[in-house]
């Protein structure tokens, strides 16, 4: 291939991915540049949950796309996507409401209403003694560490020219300036997460761009905990547009900090997928433009015990600990720019970027304007 190409997307995250993707889908020439040598940024670090209904009204035509496009990719690339929608149990009255109004107000297309009964077991654990819950029976499943990888090596294979270890310095009218040399193309989608900062620093500013860092763990999983398991326990509730938008969500917020001050001290989104045979548990949330690189224990043990108890798993063996990091700003959940015709921004600022990416990366191609937040 020579130098030029009609697409290049600098950063072979899952946003960068999935915009090449649906570029080669168009038949267009694409090449994708990474300053890393394989895919170990935030698209690799996550639960792997695409959480659809979750999402604000006015994303629900994004998220149709993205659930559209992940599915095309899963089946051409060959990685796992399951459809087995997220379980979420109401252990109070407050959980239960906001639940029970977003299944009013979306339908049980969207939100089918549980028994208590009925969300324990589905989590493997019938006893865990919840008031009700709710299934999303539309929100998908990836492994994280998975597909990225398996879908670089596919576009790679389908003539997607992809270069590792070449750090992109400059972007500007379709020239793309790196550490090994320049390339040029009819319109490049720049989607480097959360390295926007050293790329284009006023935008970043302009949003307040920061990063995210996340206490994870992955356990091994029991055998009645299933493998496809997505679940979303109250603070999630208090976290995702869609449950924050329900008329009870103010009232949950203000219970859940007087019973989880800890939880809510460390900005936790408590949550389990489920893996072949381990679970990935967290997280937390701490905001900094150059993020402490330590875990903190108490912060580990605090988010495995709450954890485990909804799963009735009495002695979990971690098998491993790290810290993820995402692009976040306060005002937005995407960044989505063109500073010169040939040139489009994007970042998700928000941890949606697994569930949105195919829906965003036609908004990049498109250079549409932004939806709103
Ligand atoms: C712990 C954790 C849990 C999460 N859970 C979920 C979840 O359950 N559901 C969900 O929807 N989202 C979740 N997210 C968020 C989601 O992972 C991110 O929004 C998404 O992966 C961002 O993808 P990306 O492609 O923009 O970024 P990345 O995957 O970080 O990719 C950016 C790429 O750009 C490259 N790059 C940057 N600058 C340059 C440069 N100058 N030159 C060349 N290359 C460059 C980097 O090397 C990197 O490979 C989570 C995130 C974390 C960390």
């Amino acid at each position: 291939m020579d130098k030029h190409t009609d697409l290049l997307v600098v950063g072979a995250g899952v946003l960068g991915l999935a915009t090449a993707f649906v570029a080669h889908e168009r038949g267009q020439t694409v090449r994708v540049v990474d300053s890393d040598e394989r895919p170990v940024g935030s698209s690799i670090q996550n639960f792997g949950h695409a959480c659809f209904t979750g999402q604000a009204d006015d994303a629900q035509d994004v998220a149709d796309r993205a659930r559209a496009g992940w599915l095309r990719s899963a089946t051409a690339a060959g990685f796992w996507a399951g459809q087995p929608g997220t379980y979420i149990p109401a252990m109070t009255e407050a959980e239960a409401q906001v639940l029970h109004e977003l299944a009013a107000h979306r339908g049980p297309g969207q939100v089918t209403l549980l028994s208590g009964r009925a969300v324990g077991e589905a989590l493997g654990h019938p006893d865990l003694g919840a008031l009700s819950g709710a299934h999303l029976p539309r929100d998908m499943r990836v492994d994280p560490r998975e597909a990225v990888p398996r879908l670089a090596r596919w576009l790679a294979g389908e003539g997607v020219h992809l270069a590792w270890r070449t750090h992109v310095t400059a972007v500007g009218d379709g020239v793309v300036s790196t550490n090994r040399g320049e390339y040029t193309a009819d319109q490049v989608v720049v989607c480097p997460g959360f390295g926007l900062d050293r790329l284009y620093p006023e935008i970043a500013e302009r949003h307040g761009v920061r990063s995210s860092t996340l206490v994870m763990q992955l356990i091994d999983r029991p055998a009645a905990v299933p493998a496809d398991l997505a679940m979303l326990t109250g603070t999630s509730l208090t976290r995702y547009d869609a449950f924050t938008a329900m008329p009870s969500a103010a009232s949950l917020r203000a219970e859940i900090a007087e019973r989880e001050p800890d939880l809510v001290r460390h900005t936790a989104n408590l949550m389990v997928t489920g893996l072949a045979d381990s679970l990935l548990v967290g997280d937390s949330h701490d905001y900094s433009q150059s993020p402490e690189p330590f875990i903190d224990e108490d912060v580990s043990a605090l988010l495995l015990d709450r954890a485990t108890t909804y799963l009735g798993i009495a002695a979990p063996r971690v098998r491993q600990r790290w810290l993820g990091r995402y692009a976040d700003s306060p005002s937005t959940n995407l960044v989505l720019e063109q500073p010169d015709p040939r040139t489009t921004v994007a970042v998700v600022t928000s941890g949606i970027g697994m569930t949105l990416s195919f829906g965003i990366a036609e908004l990049a191609l498109a250079g549409a304007p932004v939806p709103a937040r």
